[in-house]
């Protein structure tokens, strides 16, 4: 459901919340401990003790818990998934403990945090497993009278309720606020990674075609209404089969990827770069003549051919062969545009490729309308 990292920040972030939890409890629990401490019953110093014990054990076991999660080598994503819900029973079973040692009944108000960090893990079984075992237990020991019990501490000391009941509330309240602003966060980083995903070409990291076809309809209005230049360049590896046969397609992968950078480094940030397909790629350039086009794309050209790509590994040379056209008036869509940059891709192959070709002019289409002789 989470990515691992998040996952993992949510839950260092509920182990941190837990510490505030448990000082909420110790400060109950003091309160009670330096209060009428020699008219207490046996039973109720045992019980006491119990629940010292458990929330001892308990701080150390969250201690342990939040030092797990900041080794990456021992958090992986499923660690972490095991430790969370480890963590949502261990905070249980501690309230629970309390509630039925103590003999407070407003303690199990506390199993709402378990049961909301659960619920925020989207682990809803577990959470509904929580509500009825807490239901069960506190509906038992009502029916057995356990809370009326006078040797309990609830019984002795209304001061101790009220102030766990407004702890309660606080807690319950502040860990909501931190929920939802993290999911929140979550789901504005989770709206930013699939937009991503959505818009950008996986092994070179330019914006895909979808995104391209996005780009040129928006930058081609834009020239329309303005009257502005606006230029593309249509490129192809030349012999790519070649190379991917002779060196494998992991190596023809690497030189893809690495055109990609240099593609990014060699142009301006108003550029538009794109993988096209294949081996193939396309840049927007606005506010760009063909002459200014054409210039840019043979200095690329250029350096492409002296470029030594998969250098780590079996060094490689490759070279790419160009169209560009200027958007003009004949140019009725995108499509239209676009049909024309590849003509001159087209032909800078034919010419012998490791070259840049210019579209040829689309010329208007002129509409002859024939008239009637009158006779
Ligand atoms: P030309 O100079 O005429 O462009 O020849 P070419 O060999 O480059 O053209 P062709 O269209 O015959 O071959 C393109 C090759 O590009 C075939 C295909 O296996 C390879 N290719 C396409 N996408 C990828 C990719 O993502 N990775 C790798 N390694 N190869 C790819
Ligand atoms: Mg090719
Ligand atoms: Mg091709």
């Amino acid at each position: 459901m989470f990515a691992h990292g998040e996952l993992n920040t949510r839950l260092a972030h509920t182990l941190r919340f837990n510490r505030f939890l448990t000082i909420a409890i110790i400060i109950n629990l003091f309160i009670y401990s330096i209060q009428d401490s020699g008219n207490q019953s046996m039973v109720c110093h045992i019980l006491l003790s119990l629940s010292w014990i458990i929330l001892g054990l308990y701080i150390i076991l969250n201690e342990i818990l939040l030092w797990v999660t900041s080794k990456p080598d021992l958090s992986s994503q499923h660690s972490c998934e095991n430790l969370s819900e480890f963590n949502t029973i261990l905070t249980t079973v501690m309230i629970v403990s309390l509630t039925i040692f103590t003999g407070n009944s407003d303690y199990i108000f506390l199993s709402l945090i378990p049961l909301i960090q659960c619920i925020s893990y989207g682990k809803t079984k577990l959470s509904l497993k929580i509500f009825i075992g807490c239901a069960v237990i506190i509906f038992f020991a009502n029916v057995f009278g356990w809370f009326e019990k006078e040797f309990l501490i609830s019984n002795q000391n209304v001061i101790l309720t009220k102030t766990l009941s407004f702890l309660t509330v606080m807690g319950v309240l502040t860990y909501l606020v931190k929920i939802f602003n993290s999911v929140i966060e979550f789901a504005g980083n989770k709206a930013d990674v699939l937009h991503n995903m959505a818009t950008t070409d996986a092994l070179t990291g330019l914006i895909n075609r979808r995104e391209f076809n996005r780009r040129i309809a928006e930058e081609f209005s834009r020239a329309k209404r303005h009257n502005s230049q606006l230029s593309l360049a249509l490129f192809d590896i030349d012999f790519f089969k070649k190379i991917n046969d002779t060196y494998g397609h992991h190596a023809g992968d690497v030189i893809l990827k690495e055109l990609g950078s240099l593609i990014s480094n060699k142009t301006r940030t108003s550029d538009v770069a794109c993988r096209y397909g294949g081996e193939e790629f396309v840049l927007i350039l606005p506010e760009t003549s063909q002459v200014e086009a054409y210039e840019l794309l043979d200095r690329l050209r250029e350096i492409v051919a002296e470029e030594i790509f998969n250098k780590s590994a079996k060094p490689i040379k490759a070279t790419i062969s160009v169209g560009v056209a200027q958007l003009d008036l004949s140019d009725k869509t995108p499509v239209d545009f676009c049909e024309r940059a590849d003509k001159a891709l087209y032909r800078a192959k034919e010419g012998g490729r490791n070259r840049v070709e210019r579209a040829s002019l689309g010329l208007p289409k002129i509409e002859l309308v024939y008239r009637k002789k009158v006779s």
